[in-house]
């Protein structure tokens, strides 16, 4: 057993959450129990239902748990009919981020064998990192007069977010490089032919680039990205970016290897991790046990690659990647979930998932 028992929040939220949260506790439970991991989970409500009943969407005592937990695993928060009195959505997620300053928002996109696309393209592997505390999101509390005839957001860029994020990008080029054999490059997405802030990016990001001499890189306007995303994902490492531009160009990202369904994503600072799939709650589906758990189950296993590296367990690493290998070979035969053209269903692809995994590693034992 691990020296420690981890403690991990879990937030299951609305919609689809608490049923995806559900299906990655439980391969969390199997990998533990092989890997002789101690995790201790602390359920806690957060999001919309939340906010309807009581006017928030998350509250201090659950702030407080998340900052004692080791990490946390988040279903996904927001539905479209519960708003506040400025016309957005509750956004508990965004809160935890500022909150303990979680600055980056690490997203692989990997096609997967079996898993179709409407894109050409055989390997892809990327990872897209997303800014999390400011670009277009800076000014979300700035004071406004709500007018009927103009409202403006702030796009902020700072030198120390900056900092912190690109290192983290050369960073993990470096890792992913020995790590998977990718080719060990940053490429930066921008604005800064037009926005200020965007140009003052390009010279920290080119300031930073300076430090990895053995990590190649080159920036490329948004615009024209989002468009190489879709017709060359293959050419495609570390992309790293701004705040909304982030938001958006991971999910075109995710879209090109399958859609939301199989992509994971793991908000971070130096101290504090959140995992949870890329995806929203998608209402539409929701109770339905149709909701592909792919992209909350490798969530899971970027939240024991988290513990990895912060508390040096290598039994985390190895839990981690066998989870993503009984996952790689789960979408390779079947079953699928209906998004990803399967007609199985959230349980059923969850406890293919985990016989895959015992499976392998009763025969390494
Ligand atoms: P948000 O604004 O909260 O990020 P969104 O606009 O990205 O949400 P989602 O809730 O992520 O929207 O869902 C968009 C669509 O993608 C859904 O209607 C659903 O069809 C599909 N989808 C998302 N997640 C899954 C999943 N896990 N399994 C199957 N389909 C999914």
């Amino acid at each position: 057993m691990s020296p420690v028992a981890y403690k991990i929040a879990l937030l299951p939220g609305d919609g689809i959450g608490p049923e995806v949260l559900e299906a990655a506790v439980t391969v969390l439970d199997a990998v533990s129990k092989h890997f002789r991991i101690g995790l201790r989970y602390e359920r806690h409500d957060a999001g919309a239902e939340l906010y309807r009943r009581t006017g928030e969407s998350i509250s201090p005592r659950t702030m407080e748990a998340i900052e004692s937990a080791h990490a946390v695993l988040f279903g996904a928060a927001g539905l479209p009919d519960v708003r506040k009195p400025d016309g957005t959505e509750i956004t508990p997620q965004i809160d935890i981020r500022e909150r303990f300053g979680l600055f980056a928002s690490l997203r692989p996109c990997r096609l997967f064998p079996g898993v179709p696309t409407r894109v050409k393209a055989e390997a892809v592997n990327m990872l897209v990192i997303r800014e999390t505390t400011e670009g277009l999101f800076a000014g979300r509390h700035d004071p406004i007069e709500l007018s009927d005839e103009s409202v403006s957001d702030r796009l902020t860029i700072t030198r120390a977010t900056s900092e912190r994020l690109f290192a983290l990008a050369f960073e993990q080029a470096r890792s992913r490089r020995q790590s998977e054999g990718t080719p060990g490059h940053v490429t930066l997405l921008d604005k800064s032919n037009v926005l200020r802030s965007n140009a003052f990016m390009r010279k920290v990001f080119d300031e930073v680039a300076q430090r990895y001499p053995d990590v190649t890189s080159d920036h490329l306007y948004i615009d024209a990205a989002s468009m190489m995303l879709v017709t060359e994902p293959e050419r495609f490492d570390v992309v790293v970016t701004e705040n909304v531009f982030g938001d958006i160009t991971s999910e075109i990202a995710a879209g090109v290897v399958g859609g939301l369904g199989i992509a994971p994503s793991g908000d971070i600072s130096l101290e504090h991790g959140v995992f949870q799939p890329s995806h929203g709650t998608a209402p539409s589906i929701a109770g339905q046990n149709k909701a592909n758990p792919v992209a909350t189950i490798l969530s899971a296993a970027m939240l024991l690659d988290w513990l990895s590296y912060r508390h040096s367990d290598k039994e985390c690493r190895n839990a981690a990647a066998a989870i993503r290998s009984a996952v790689e070979a789960v979408l390779r035969e079947g079953p699928r979930t209906p998004d990803i053209g399967g007609t199985s269903s959230t349980g059923e692809v969850t406890s293919a998932i985990v016989h895959s995994l015992e499976a392998t590693v009763s025969s390494e034992a």
